[in-house]
């Protein structure tokens, strides 16, 4: 078959100046463009769609313009251009010739016959763990939203017995022209909100979605080391995408539940350990609790309320850390209650004794009253 010439194809005179091409080119795009074009004339107006992208990119081109005036089709090849060729091109071609012409207007993402596709939303699914479990990591089940093929209208969306349409506004591509002064911005068709069909009588199971919401049980891997306020992402999980668009992703939001015993910072961890009056004084070794079961203290003689102990890598090993923290024992030193008489006695007669000593039984004694000296002055 003897090739068009490329001036007759785009309709332009063969001194057309550069615009004229332009100006007819977006025409003939516009007018054979696969969005606007459904069905049995979807053929014809793509081999027109090439033809005019052919005639265009030559012509566009003053070098490759310049041979085709000299030597017409053998002077420019279109089938030189890599692989495949002008015949060989997919959908994505489309889109990428009229890019520079069209900026973002062909730039949505679209799926099969040019509808728009949407990716589904994210979900987000909180998650309590104890500290334990966010320590060594641990194998979840979660229970997740799912949707499913309707039994009832097998996923058409329509009640049994009835058909879907294809909508008459659009024509079933999904989007429409609107006409603002010089442009003409497509949209999404109001009628079938992008979709490109309707259903006249939805099936009543599904209510017209052709999917209904389900439960599905999620395994889980949550890593050892991970901490309250990190999220987890299962992809794909989420919401199911719209015509044919990808699904959402799932985030598992990690809360970690109160520790009777421990506080968490970072990969650090922090107890409180109450000490007697008289282990505080006297010294002795005491158990702290761990992670990982007991571990021992020597608290020295004269030890204070709030001095720390800290143990070394007995904290918690985290996600992205190489080395588990430590963990921090604040010591209390408790004042003895509900004392009985002979007990009372005994507190009096030490008392008389440590007066007798001066101040040297109180370590910060001295300095305390010389800022009150200071501070009342
Ligand atoms: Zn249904
Ligand atoms: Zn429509």
């Amino acid at each position: 078959m003897a090739k068009r010439d490329y001036y007759e194809t785009l309709g332009v005179p063969k001194n057309a100046s550069d615009e004229e091409i332009k100006k007819s080119y977006r025409k003939l795009a516009m007018k054979y463009h696969p969005d606007r074009n459904q069905g049995d004339s979807a053929k014809a107006a793509e081999e027109k769609f090439k033809d005019a992208k052919e005639a265009y990119e030559m012509l566009s081109d003053p070098q490759k313009r310049a041979a085709y005036d000299q030597y017409g089709h053998a002077g420019v090849d279109p089938n030189m251009r890599g692989p495949g060729g002008p015949g060989a091109e997919g959908f994505g071609g489309f889109a990428e010739a009229f890019g520079d012409i069209f900026g973002d207007m062909f730039g949505q993402q679209r799926g099969r016959g040019g509808r728009q596709v949407y990716r589904g939303g994210d979900l987000s699914y909180a998650m309590e763990i104890t500290l334990e479990e966010a320590a060594r990591g641990k194998d979840a089940q979660i229970r997740i939203p799912s949707w499913e093929n309707c039994d009832t209208c097998h996923g058409t969306g329509a009640k049994p017995g009835t058909q879907v349409k294809t909508c008459g506004t659009c024509n079933g591509s999904g989007s429409v022209q609107m006409r603002q002064g010089f442009f003409s911005v497509q949209q999404t068709c109001p009628t079938c909100r992008g979709n490109g069909k309707v259903i006249p009588e939805p099936c009543t199971a599904c209510h017209g979605q052709g999917k209904l919401k389900k439960q599905k049980t999620l395994e889980v891997k949550i890593p050892a080391g991970i901490d309250g306020g990190m999220r987890i992402r299962s992809t794909g999980n989420g919401e199911p995408g719209t015509n044919g668009g990808p699904a959402g992703d799932l985030y598992i939001e990690i809360r970690l539940k109160k520790h009777e015993i421990f506080e968490r910072d970072g990969d650090d961890l922090h107890c409180s350990v109450p000490i007697s009056m008289i282990t505080a004084a006297l010294g002795g070794e005491i158990d702290v609790p761990t992670l990982s079961g007991k571990a021992a203290i020597d608290i020295p003689e004269g030890t204070q309320t709030g001095k720390q102990f800290r143990l070394r890598g007995k904290g918690i090993k985290g996600v992205r850390s190489s080395y588990p923290g430590d963990l921090y024992c604040h010591i209390l030193v408790e004042t003895p209650v509900k004392l009985s008489e002979h007990q009372r006695k005994l507190l009096r007669e030490l008392e008389d004794s440590l007066k007798k000593g001066g101040g040297k039984h109180s370590p910060t004694g001295d300095s305390w009253t010389d800022r009150l000296k200071s501070f009342f002055s």
